[in-house]
């Protein structure tokens, strides 16, 4: 899908006028649960338990719990991606708003369920954040087991990724620097499909997971899981947890395990986190600014999109650079009022897989299991540009065979 700047500008006017309350907004039932979509096969659970009078901390860390013990499941905890190295390391937070506590850990290696790591530092530490060798060996003191955390087909993504890209890594230069060009043409994106697909053979990845498997190199995945809960004494907390963007650099440490970036939780106000690209989640101190939006009285939808504009505003509205982007926040109001918002409205279609758009949403239980659509910024698909190329069917039909 092309998208001209009039467009964009046209859609972020949209964007900034789109008030007609949709369901998300409306105050809702107490309790609740809100988070990434990949925590809906466990809202079940963490519903239960919040219902039956379990702490709303301990109601969201069960819910993220799931896709971190997970193998399929390569955001989060056990067959995350790993860094550029091959080391699976993750992040993690947590905020519990009753006791108004939070507990963090960035970089953590060896050690799957981080978010109870996250907990642990703040129920057994002085201190809100660990990182590193030192945040394993406290996780190890609190009988967290060792274990190893890269899977073998997580593992041959990443060899795959290794050997096609020898010169082109993360290294940089970034979207934020001036000298930053978008890459490639069309010819260059069949080539290198071309180049990937006969590769995947060679590093022993099975053929139906071929397709995913060059898109993970191509558009290194980012992937993670917020959530919030809300009981019916008004009490609210959030937790976040990742492996973070795949391929990083080894010590990268996003948004997710930030106080107030990925995830924010106020006693008085409510409670948001964020999936996406952590970076750009940095600079807005994005769920710390929802949650003070919400303050000022802005509804959760509008506190989302504010601060999703900050993260346009940043990049001068350059559509080029922007479209390499995309940011989701899942925000709960202390009233049960609720808004999922994002840059983008999901992720763009390939080739090879779904020729369909995958549509970024909220996952919510408030007696009923549901999956929202999110309310987007922009009209369109994130990492669409450039286009991918039109590729010859005798490439496609193995990645397509399943
Ligand atoms: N925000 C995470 C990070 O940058 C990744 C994600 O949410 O997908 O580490």
């Amino acid at each position: 899908m092309s998208f001209s700047r009039r467009e964009f500008i046209g859609t972020a006017v949209v964007g900034s006028l789109a008030v007609n309350l949709p369901a998300q907004q409306a105050a809702g039932k107490r309790p609740i649960i809100v988070c990434a979509n990949n925590g809906y096969p466990y809202l079940d659970a963490g519903f239960e338990f919040l219902k039956s009078g379990g702490d709303t901390l301990d109601a969201a860390l069960r819910v993220v719990k799931g896709p971190e013990d997970d193998a399929n499941d390569d955001s989060v905890g056990l067959g995350g991606l790993p860094n550029e190295e091959g080391v699976v390391e993750l992040d993690a937070c947590c905020m519990h708003g009753p006791t108004r506590r939070a507990g963090s850990v960035g970089g953590v290696r060896n050690i799957k369920n981080v978010s109870l790591v996250a907990k642990a530092v703040m129920q057994h530490t002085g201190h809100v954040m660990l990182v590193g060798e030192g945040a394993e060996r406290f996780a190890v003191a609190q009988s967290f087991p060792r274990e190893n955390l890269l899977t073998e087909h997580s593992r041959k993504i990443w060899l795959l990724w290794k050997e096609y890209h020898s010169t082109d890594d993360w290294w940089g230069p970034g979207l934020a620097d001036p000298q930053w060009k978008p890459p490639g043409s069309a010819e260059l994106w069949e080539k290198r499909i071309s180049t990937l697909s006969e590769m995947t053979a060679s590093v022993g990845i099975e053929p139906q997971r071929r397709g995913s498997a060059i898109r993970k190199v191509l558009f290194p995945p980012t992937g993670t899981i917020h959530c919030s809960a809300l009981n019916e004494k008004g009490e609210i907390s959030g937790c976040t947890t990742t492996s973070g963007l795949a391929y990083k650099l080894p010590g990268r440490v996003g948004d997710s395990p930030i106080i107030g970036a990925g995830c924010y939780t106020d006693q008085e106000v409510g409670s948001a986190g964020a999936t996406g690209s952590g970076e750009e989640n940095i600079k807005v101190a994005g769920a710390h600014t929802i949650v003070e939006n919400m303050r000022r009285g802005m509804s959760p939808q509008e506190a989302g999109m504010d601060t999703l504009k900050r993260i346009v505003r940043n990049y001068n509205n350059d559509m080029n650079k922007l479209r390499f982007m995309d940011m989701t926040y899942y925000i709960l109001r202390k009233d049960g009022a609720y808004a999922g918002v994002s840059l983008w409205e999901g992720y763009s279609p390939s080739p090879w897989e779904d020729p369909q758009p995958t549509p970024h949403r909220i996952a919510v239980h408030d007696g009923t299991r549901r999956a929202e659509k999110t309310v987007a910024l922009f009209k369109g698909y994130s990492q669409e540009f450039p286009p991918f190329p039109r590729v010859p069917e005798e490439l496609l039909a193995p990645l397509k065979a399943r």
